[in-house]
């Protein structure tokens, strides 16, 4: 089948009129013209070829184009149809192009972590070229001067495999990515970037990428922050591994008379234990009640032991 070729029309607005040689009323208006056509679809004339011909004497006269009637002037942008489309596609293309760079600078220019770009491993991680040379790299964190990524452990020959990655979320699967990341200055992944050597920027919508998971949802704040860690009571057990032992005491006591339950308890101990401080069972039994109060377990155990010794008040 033909998909190309050039073919006659005839004149959809042929008109009848008087032989000027024969007088007949058999003289009427041809098109001849000649244009390229896709399958049925004419895309650009080739030549114009319009005539009267007359059918009883075989007389025929050219007629330009601007002598045409009105109608069929106006009919010729039909033979236009493939370009006017092919134009149109193309602009189509040519915006949805441009909006996508665009929209890729802006994701330049103002990165996120899991930012996922696609890359040539050869030169952006330099490896060693091998057939299967793309590879997949994340935004792990960035600063104004540089971006760190984190770069897949698989490399793949073409795109297609990188995309089936995705969209089967193998990139949030262990050991995905390399635990060796990469660090590069911004000025340097942007000309990495003109050249190609990333050559696509996708941001993750939804945690996803064509509909498989690329980063985990990031972990909610909890209602119930579980053990709230005492800053002193810290200190004071760092203290306490170095026999530190007067030191640890003050620090226990400062996050005991915050409130801190674990610093409550930490005190009662040394005094019930004499270190860094003259033994004191007041002292203990008064700070593990406050630290049974605040439902401290092991408080308690040792409140109830101290008692079976010691009269508690
Ligand atoms: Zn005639």
């Amino acid at each position: 089948m033909l998909l190309f070729n050039t073919c006659n029309s005839f004149s959809s607005f042929s008109k009848t009129a008087t032989c000027p040689y024969c007088k007949s009323n058999d003289y009427q208006l041809v098109n001849n013209s000649r244009f390229l056509r896709f399958a049925i679809m004419p895309i650009v004339p080739l030549a114009w070829h319009y005539y009267y011909q007359c059918n009883h004497c075989q007389h025929s006269e050219p007629v330009p184009l601007i002598k045409l009637p009105l109608p069929e002037l106006l009919s010729l942008i039909k033979y236009f149809t493939g370009s006017i489309l092919i134009v149109f596609t193309l602009l189509y293309f040519y915006t949805q192009f441009s909006a996508q760079a665009a929209q890729q600078q802006a994701m330049l220019d103002a990165p996120q972590a899991y930012d996922t770009y696609l890359v040539k491993a050869d030169k952006f991680a330099q490896e060693p070229l091998r057939p299967e040379n793309l590879k997949v790299a994340q935004i792990l964190e960035f600063d104004d001067k540089y971006i760190t990524f984190q770069i897949s452990n698989y490399r793949y020959k073409r795109n297609r495999g990188i995309t089936m990655a995705m969209r089967t979320s193998l990139l949030v699967q262990r050991d995905y990515f390399s635990s060796k990341t990469l660090t590069l200055p911004r000025t340097e992944v942007q000309r990495m970037v003109d050249e190609g050597i990333i050559y696509n920027v996708l941001r993750p919508y939804a945690y996803s990428l064509y509909g498989g998971f690329v980063m985990f949802p990031p972990r909610p704040k909890p209602l119930y922050e579980g053990v709230k860690l005492n800053k002193h009571n810290q200190q004071g057990i760092n203290y306490y591994k170095d026999d530190l032992f007067e030191d640890a005491l003050a620090s226990f006591l400062l996050a005991a008379e915050e409130g801190s339950q674990w610093g409550q308890l930490n005190t009662a101990q040394m005094y019930r234990d004499g270190e860094g401080v003259e033994k004191n069972l007041a002292q203990a039994i008064y700070w593990y009640q406050q630290a049974a109060k605040q439902n401290n377990h092991k408080a308690k155990v040792q409140l109830k032991e101290l008692c079976l010794m010691h009269p508690c008040e």
